[in-house]
């Protein structure tokens, strides 16, 4: 059912003054390099494009990622690609097939669509079951994993993933939405969107690379597919996107260091939380290879992000299929001790 809410940003959604470990944002903003590109750049931001950003950006990742830029589109963020690709690929004879529990916006979208959806629960600890998932629905428009998967941070083999796009209908198409793989150290798919036709690879600028409200993700496939995706609009979404934007992500997309090392500090920080919880016998999901871990009430979630919000720590949701498990998204070092001690402080009450 459509939520009127729905239309409301993360930011005003926020809690004023809260620790933010709800939102599976990043817990700090662009790399310093990224954020000078993205200032320098706001004095003309008269015109749509200064100096072809968006070609520098293209050819950035083309070359970054070893694959043509006939095959690479960017968008204000990887939302709009992901519902488009669900409009573009679904339809009330062509169903969508997701695991369950993951990123909801694609359900939204096959109800609206009135396409059928088929949810296939995943296995704590586990990444989605891509067997269970074709027999489902074995001629669904689109099947779509995200890996590492949002809420569990689980990651889905590459092998399986490779089985799904070899087993499905050739004229289905599988999504793969790598939002957080910048965090894990798993293989990406990217190889299955450079020489497939029915293939998509998703990244978003939102996660590890602190851009959430500065807007840029990346769709990889086929130009056909790509074509299919902006039939609606021409290439209005696509072709004209924030300055700031691609100026930030073009210079984030280089600064490997950086990404590595704000992956280890999110693990050690991620290692450093679990640890106190098995100290404290709470219990969690293991197998989290993103900033998110899934925590284990063993009573109504929603009262226990409830209680945790009063001690101003703002955890993520909860899941209709795990009832009683919270998400909750790796902050800061300084958020997580914030953490620590709301928990220990309504688990003692
Ligand atoms: N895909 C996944 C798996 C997500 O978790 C999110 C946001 O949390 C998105 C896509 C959309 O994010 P954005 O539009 O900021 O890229």
């Amino acid at each position: 059912s459509f939520r009127p809410a729905f239309a409301q940003s993360q930011a005003a959604r926020a809690v004023a003054g809260a620790v933010q470990i709800g939102a599976n944002e990043c817990w700090t903003g662009p790399f310093p390099v990224a954020a000078e590109a993205a200032a320098k750049v706001v004095a003309q931001g008269n015109r749509y494009d200064p100096g072809d950003l968006r070609g520098q950006f293209l050819k950035t990742v083309a070359q970054v990622e070893g694959i043509g830029e006939d095959r690479i589109l960017p968008w204000p963020g990887s939302g709009d690609p992901l519902v488009r690709s669900v409009i573009a690929f679904c339809s009330p004879e062509k169903g969508l097939v997701t695991p369950d529990p993951t990123f909801e916006s694609a359900w939204r979208a096959a109800a609206w669509l009135k396409a059928p959806l088929a949810k296939v629960a995943m296995q704590p600890g586990k990444g989605a079951d891509v067997k269970a998932m074709l027999a489902a629905n074995p001629n669904a428009g689109l099947y779509y994993i995200v890996s590492p998967n949002n809420p569990t941070g689980t990651v889905t083999p590459l092998a399986d993933i490779e089985w799904l796009a070899n087993n499905k209908p050739a004229d289905s198409v599988l999504l793969v939405d790598e939002a957080y793989l910048h965090f894990s150290e798993a293989p990406s798919a990217m190889g299955l969107a450079k020489s497939r036709k029915d293939v998509i690879v998703m990244r978003t600028f939102s996660k590890l690379f602190g851009m959430a409200g500065i807007r840029l993700g990346l769709t990889f496939a086929d130009p056909a597919l790509h074509m299919q995706m902006m039939r609606y609009d021409g290439r209005q979404v696509t072709g004209t996107l924030p300055v700031t934007a691609l100026a930030c992500g073009t210079a984030a997309y280089t600064a490997f260091d950086a990404i590595k090392a704000r992956r280890a500090e999110m693990i050690a920080v991620r290692e450093d939380t679990l640890a106190h919880l098995k100290k404290r016998g709470i219990a969690y999901q293991t197998g989290s290879e993103g900033n998110m871990f899934m925590l284990d009430w063993g009573k109504p979630a929603k009262e226990m992000q409830g209680k945790m919000l009063a001690q101003m720590v703002q955890i993520g949701r909860s899941w209709e299929i795990w009832p009683t498990v919270s998400r909750v998204t790796v902050g800061s070092a300084e958020d997580m001790e914030k953490f620590k001690i709301a928990l220990d402080k309504v688990l003692m009450a």
